[in-house]
C-alpha cells in the first residue's frame, strides 16, 4: 500500500500568514515531502518547526504509541508526587499544524530510492527523512534482565510508560523494612541527572511511608555523573543514612528468583530492582548504517543540519546523536528547531545557518517540595562541535524556586511540543 498523494496537505493558509510575517518559507519545492520518525522530543517538534517554517511541505511524522507519555516529569509519579494521568498526553495538538500522523512503526529505509515502509507495509516516499527514535535498551548488556523483564520482575522504566506504573506498584508493595536497588549503566546514557533525581524522590517517598526501608545505588560510573553538589546535599540532609551510593558498581547479571543484582564484587539482594541497562541510537537509525561512531553505537551528524554523516538525505537528532551535549527532552527540541531550519533552506536552495545557537536546561526534584538545575548556552564553532558559554551552571542545593520552575518547564515543554 503506498500513501496517495492526495492524503498529504496542501499547502495552508498559514503559509500566507507565515510569508507575511517573514517566516522562512520554501519557494522552490512546494510539495517536498519531509517524513520525521518518532513523535517524541525532538520528532514532534522537528514536525511542528517543519511546517511552521516550510508550510509548504508535506510533512509526514510517524509513531507507534497512540499517546505522550513524558520521562520528565516520570519519577515523580515513582515518589509519588504525581500521577501517569499527569504525565500523559494526546497528539491531538498537532494537527493544527497540518502535520500527517501515521500511527505505525518504521521497519525498513531504502536510501537509494528515499523511501521507507512501516510495519502495517505502508510505503513513504521522501526527499528528507528525520529519524527521532530516542535510544534502544541493551537489554543484553545485563545477563538475565531480558527474562526478569519479561517476567514482568525488574524493569528499567527508562522510557516512561507501563514499566513506570509497574515500578511504582511495585515500590507500593514493597514492605517497610525493604531495599530498593537502582542500577545505573555507565555514560553515556539517556538523562544523565535522571538515576540521581530518581534515588531522591524515592527516599522521599520511603521516608513518608516506609522510614526503616534503603536504597542502593549501583553505579557503573567511578562518580555522580551530574549534578553532584545537588544530590549529595540531598542525600545527606533529606534523607541522611538512607541511601547507599556505590560507585564503579557495574550490573553485570541480575536473578529475578533470588531478587539479586550482582557487580564484579558482590551479589546484592533487594525487594524491588530497578536496573537501567546501557543504551544506543534507535533501532531504526541501523537501517541506513547510521550508527557510526567508534562504538558503533551513537550516530555522527553535520552538528548545523543534524543529516547523517552516513546516510544522505537523513537527519537524526536527540538521544540518538553522538556528542558530549546532553540527552536530554530540551536539547532534543533545540536539535529539532535546528534541522528543521536547515531542512527547510537546503529545501530552497539555501545555505543553513553554520553557527547555531542551542541550550539545556535541566532541573532535578529532591523532594516534594524541592529542585535544582543546570543550564548551559552552546554556539557550533566550527571544527569544534558545539561550545558551552562560561556563563552556564549548576545549583548546588535545591530551593522551592526551582520547584515551582521545573513544573512550569515541564508545562511548557510539552506544550511546545505537543501544541
Ligand atoms: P523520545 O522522546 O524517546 O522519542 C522517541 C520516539 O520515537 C518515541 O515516541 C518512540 O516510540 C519513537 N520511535 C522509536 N522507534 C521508532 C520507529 N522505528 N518508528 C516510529 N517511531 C519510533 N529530559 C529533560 O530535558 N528534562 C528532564 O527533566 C528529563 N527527565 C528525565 C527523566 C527520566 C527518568 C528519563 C528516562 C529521561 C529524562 N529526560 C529528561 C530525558 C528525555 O526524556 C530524553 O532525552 C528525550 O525523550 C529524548 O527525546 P527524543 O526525541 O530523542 O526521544
Amino acid at each position: 500500500m503506498s500513501l496517495d498523494r492526495r492524503d498529504f496537505l496542501t499547502v495552508s493558509a498559514a503559509a500566507a500568514l507565515a510569508a507575511a510575517s517573514g517566516c522562512r518559507s520554501l519557494p522552490a519545492s512546494p510539495r517536498a515531502r519531509v517524513v520525521v520518525v518518532g513523535a517524541g522530543f525532538g520528532g514532534a517538534a522537528c514536525a511542528k518547526y517543519l511546517r511552521k517554517w516550510g508550510p509548504g511541505l508535506d510533512v509526514t511524522l510517524i509513531e507507534p504509541n497512540e499517546r505522550f507519555v513524558s520521562c520528565p516529569i516520570s519519577n515523580w509519579v515513582l515518589g509519588g508526587l504525581r500521577s501517569m494521568d499527569d504525565i500523559t498526553h494526546g497528539y491531538g495538538g498537532l494537527a493544527r499544524h497540518g502535520i500527517r500522523l501515521v500511527r505505525d512503526g518504521v521497519v525498513a529505509i531504502d536510501p537509494d530510492t528515499r523511501t521507507l515502509r512501516t510495519a502495517q507495509g505502508l510505503q513513504i516516499g521522501y526527499e528528507r527523512l528525520v529519524l527521532a527514535p530516542g535510544v534502544e535498551i541493551q537489554a543484553d548488556s545485563v545477563r538475565g534482565f531480558a527474562q526478569a523483564e519479561a517476567a514482568g520482575r525488574v524493569v528499567h522504566a527508562w522510557k516512561a510508560g507501563a514499566q513506570t506504573a509497574l515500578l511504582r506498584r511495585q515500590l507500593e508493595a514493597m514492605p517497610d523494612g525493604g531495599a530498593f536497588i537502582i542500577a545505573i549503566p555507565a555514560a553515556p546514557y539517556r538523562c544523565p541527572p535522571g538515576p540521581y533525581e530518581r534515588a531522591c524522590l524515592v527516599a522521599h517517598y520511603f521516608k513518608e511511608s516506609k522510614p526503616r526501608s534503603k536504597i542502593i545505588v549501583l553505579d557503573a560510573n567511578p562518580d555522580i555523573v551530574s549534578k553532584k553538589p545537588l544530590f549529595t546535599d540531598a542525600w545527606s540532609t533529606l534523607y541522611p543514612g538512607m541511601i547507599d551510593y556505590r560507585p564503579n558498581s557495574p550490573a553485570l547479571v541480575v536473578d529475578a528468583a533470588s531478587m539479586t543484582v550482582s557487580t564484579d564484587f558482590e551479589d546484592v539482594r533487594g525487594d524491588v530492582l530497578n536496573v537501567v541497562p546501557r543504551q544506543r541510537a534507535g533501532a531504526v537509525c541501523n537501517l541506513v548504517g547510521a550508527r557510526n561512531d567508534g562504538n558503533k553505537a551513537w550516530c555522527t551528524v553535520d552538528f548545523a543540519t543534524f543529516e547523517s554523516t552516513a546516510a544522505p538525505g537523513v537527519h537524526i537528532i536527540g538521544d540518538s546523536v553522538a556528542s558530549t551535549l546532553p540527552r536530554s527532552g530540551h536539547m532534543a527540541t533545540n536539535q529539532a528547531r535546528v534541522c528543521a531550519g536547515a531542512i527547510v533552506d537546503l529545501l530552497a536552495d539555501r545555505a543553513p545557518d553554520p553557527a547555531p545557537v542551542i541550550a539545556n536546561t535541566c532541573y532535578s526534584a529532591t523532594s516534594d517540595r524541592t529542585a535544582g538545575h543546570v543550564a548551559h548556552v552552546y554556539r557550533l564553532v566550527p571544527g569544534k562541535g558545539y561550545v558551552a558559554a562560561p556563563e552556564g551552571g549548576a545549583t548546588e542545593k535545591g530551593d522551592a524556586g526551582n520547584f515551582r520552575y521545573a513544573e512550569s518547564w515541564a508545562k511548557n515543554i510539552w506544550a511546545e511540543v505537543l501544541s
